[in-house]
Order: C-alpha cells, then sequence, then structure tokens
C-alpha cells in the first residue's frame, strides 16, 4: 500500500543520513587511491603492468578495469606477455591487440585511460620488459629479443625493465646488469625501470634508476585479483606509479614519463627523485592554523594531511615539542598538533622534517621545510 511505501522510502533517508554522518567522521572512508595534483600538473595514478587471461592472468578484463575503477586509476596499461601463453589451447590469442581492445571498450565510460603494450618476455639477459604505447603488439613477435625492442621503438613505445631483480632470474635478488642493458639503456631502449614490483622492492634498481636516469616505476603486475592481493578490505592498497603530467592525455603521460616525472607508491611509502617527490610531499601538508597559548612562547600548530601517506616524520627543527617526541605522525587525510617551544614569540618560524617513510636514494630520506604564519 501507499502507507508502507511512503514509510519505506523515509526509513531508506534515515538509514543515508545515518550513514553519512558515520562516514563523516572518516574523510576517507572510500578505496580510491588519492594525491593532490602539483602546481602546474595533474597527478595521474597509474598501473602501468597487469595481466588477464590473455596471458596468464586468471581474469577477463572487465574485471581488471572494474578493479581500476575502485582504485581511482587514471591510466592502465594492458601488459600481456608475448611469449608466455600458458592458456592458448583453449583461449585461441591470435590478435595480440585484443586485450587492449577488450580493455578499451570496458572502460569507455569510465575515467580510466587504456594503453595498449605488450610484455616482451625473455630469459636474462635482457629478462622481461614492458612497452607501451605501442600500436599494434603482433609486430613484436620475433625471434631476437633486440628486434622487439627495436619495433618497439619504430612504434614510438615508452619501454621499461621489469622486476630487474626478480629472483627466479637473479637468486640473490640482486640486479644483473649486463653490457646488453648498458647497451639497451644507452640506445634509449630501456627508458624506465621497476623498483617496486607487486610486494617487492630494490634500493638496486633504485641506485640504477639513479645512475642511469631512467625513470622510476612501480607496478602491480597483478594476475589475480587485486583486492586479494593486497589486502583492499583490511586498508591494503595496489602498488602505482604517480606520473606529474600537464595533462591528462597520452601524448602528455609520454612525455612526463620519458622526462621521469614519476613517484612510486609502495606499502604506503613513497619513493622517488627529489624534484618530484618533495614537491608531492609539500602539496599534501598544509599549516591549517597556529597561535601561541595564552602567556606563552608555546605555539600551537595544526598540520593537515589531504593525501593517502601516512607521515612519520622526524623533527630536524630548531625547536622542540612540548607534546610530542622528535618523532611526528600525521595520519592520512588526519591532522595532527604539535606544540612549539619557539623560546620567544615569532611571526613566523621554518619546521624541518625528514621524511621516514619517503625514499629519494637508497637509505635516504627527503628533508622538508614547513613555514609557519602565527596568527596574532
Ligand atoms: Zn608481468
Amino acid at each position: 500500500s501507499l502507507g508502507t511505501d511512503q514509510m519505506k522510502g523515509h526509513n531508506q533517508i534515515s538509514f543515508l543520513i545515518v550513514l553519512s554522518i558515520l562516514y563523516g567522521h572518516n574523510p576517507k572512508s572510500n578505496r580510491k587511491i588519492e594525491f593532490p595534483d602539483l602546481p602546474g600538473y595533474k597527478t595521474l595514478v597509474c598501473d602501468l603492468h597487469m595481466h588477464s587471461v590473455f596471458s596468464d592472468g586468471s581474469v577477463w578484463p572487465d574485471i581488471r578495469v572494474q578493479e581500476a575503477i575502485r582504485d581511482g586509476l587514471d591510466v592502465i596499461a594492458t601488459t600481456e606477455h608475448i611469449e608466455y601463453q600458458p592458456w592458448k589451447d583453449d583461449i585461441p590469442h591470435p590478435d595480440r591487440n585484443r586485450s587492449y581492445e577488450y580493455h578499451s571498450n570496458f572502460a569507455k565510460n569510465s575515467n580510466v585511460l587504456v594503453l595498449n603494450g605488450s610484455e616482451i618476455t625473455r630469459d636474462m639477459p635482457p629478462g622481461h620488459a614492458n612497452a607501451i604505447f605501442i600500436k599494434d603488439a603482433n609486430k613484436l613477435i620475433t625471434e631476437d629479443p633486440l628486434d622487439a625492442y627495436l619495433e618497439a621503438r619504430k612504434q614510438d613505445a615508452f619501454i621499461f625493465w621489469n622486476h630487474p631483480y626478480w629472483a627466479s632470474q637473479s637468486p640473490d635478488a640482486s640486479v644483473p646488469l649486463s653490457a646488453m642493458h648498458k647497451n639497451l639503456i644507452e640506445k634509449g631502449l630501456i627508458e624506465g625501470i621497476e623498483i617496486v614490483n607487486d610486494t617487492t622492492f630494490s634500493n638496486e634498481a633504485l641506485q640504477i634508476a639513479l645512475d642511469y636516469n631512467l625513470t622510476i616505476l612501480g607496478t602491480s603486475d597483478i594476475h589475480g585479483i587485486v583486492d586479494w592481493q593486497y589486502r583492499i578490505p583490511s586498508g591494503g592498497h595496489r602498488p602505482v606509479t604517480l606520473v606529474f603530467a600537464r595533462e591528462k592525455t597520452k601524448t602528455s603521460l609520454k612525455r612526463s614519463l620519458q622526462k621521469g616525472q614519476t613517484v612510486v607508491w609502495f606499502k604506503k611509502k613513497l619513493i622517488g627523485k627529489g624534484d618530484f617527490l618533495i614537491p608531492l610531499i609539500n602539496s599534501t601538508l598544509e599549516v591549517k592554523s597556529a597561535k601561541y597559548f595564552t602567556n606563552t612562547t608555546v605555539a600551537h600548530v595544526t598540520i593537515s594531511n589531504n593525501s593517502d601517506a601516512p607521515y612519520t616524520l622526524r623533527n630536524h627543527s630548531e625547536y622542540d615539542f612540548y607534546n610530542l617526541t622528535d618523532l611526528v605522525m600525521i595520519p592520512a587525510h588526519g591532522e595532527v598538533n604539535i606544540d612549539v617551544r619557539t623560546i620567544e614569540k615569532l611571526r613566523k618560524f621554518t619546521l624541518q622534517f625528514e621524511v621516514l617513510n619517503a625514499l629519494t636514494a637508497p637509505k635516504t630520506h627527503p628533508v622538508i621545510d614547513i613555514i609557519v604564519r602565527v596568527k596574532q
């Protein structure tokens, strides 16, 4: 009857209000990976390495796209193995662009940009590499691995070395950088390197990225289901590469990758070259208020964090704190109160912190300055 329907509608509205009140206290109630843009740049959340049933993955492309939408990704690349096709007898795969076409179609009405790519899958050396922004994956089927790289270059791809420290190809998980790799790097046939792949990280790969000026990348290389692999329901996240691009287009993205404008987000840590990592951290932190307690020279400072990164900061300032030790934690999408002993009353002072959950080189944490202007 009419009365019951009205009641039902009323109850649904009350339920929604209760939900919004509950979640209103938690500004970050979704799984979307969120980092702010930088002045002049869009921060694009990218996962540039993944598999579906079109190589050795376990899911159809619609699931990959759904996962990407749920994670708030801007960009994914389809990177099926060229040479490794274990399901080929049951899922024949004569046209190697089908994975890209399916992913693109499923992503048509979403904000996810899909790149055509392929994983050149060879013994070490050269090991595995992804060529992305390719035009025709079929032409990467070659005998000599070098020919696959050259074909990718002909198609104006961006090419990066995958998991160079993979224990299946390098038992001690070191990076077996060979003359062949150096040659590929020199010829511009390797332009980037994974320092993070799935659940693994390599200091050596990071050092090689810095030494050879390669673009720093982190990818999921997901084969199964993102939710299970990264424990999304318990607050986990997949590794991604944040790319700082002028705009969200394939052209701008490729140029930014070639220029190395990236930061990797891995197990709630940020890893990248300082020229983008430090501005990124700065853009996530904001002094919300600063005021001296009455009749004291202790300034009450509130700093907020509008990113997914929970910060652990070590105090390098010339001041110490009334309410904290030298370690300061700022939760993701939260804030911290720091009571600063400035000894005399200042209109303006600088806090300096080492960011322990970020890396600009092996064992090297960036140092940031936060300028505080005190309300008089
Ligand atoms: Zn892979």
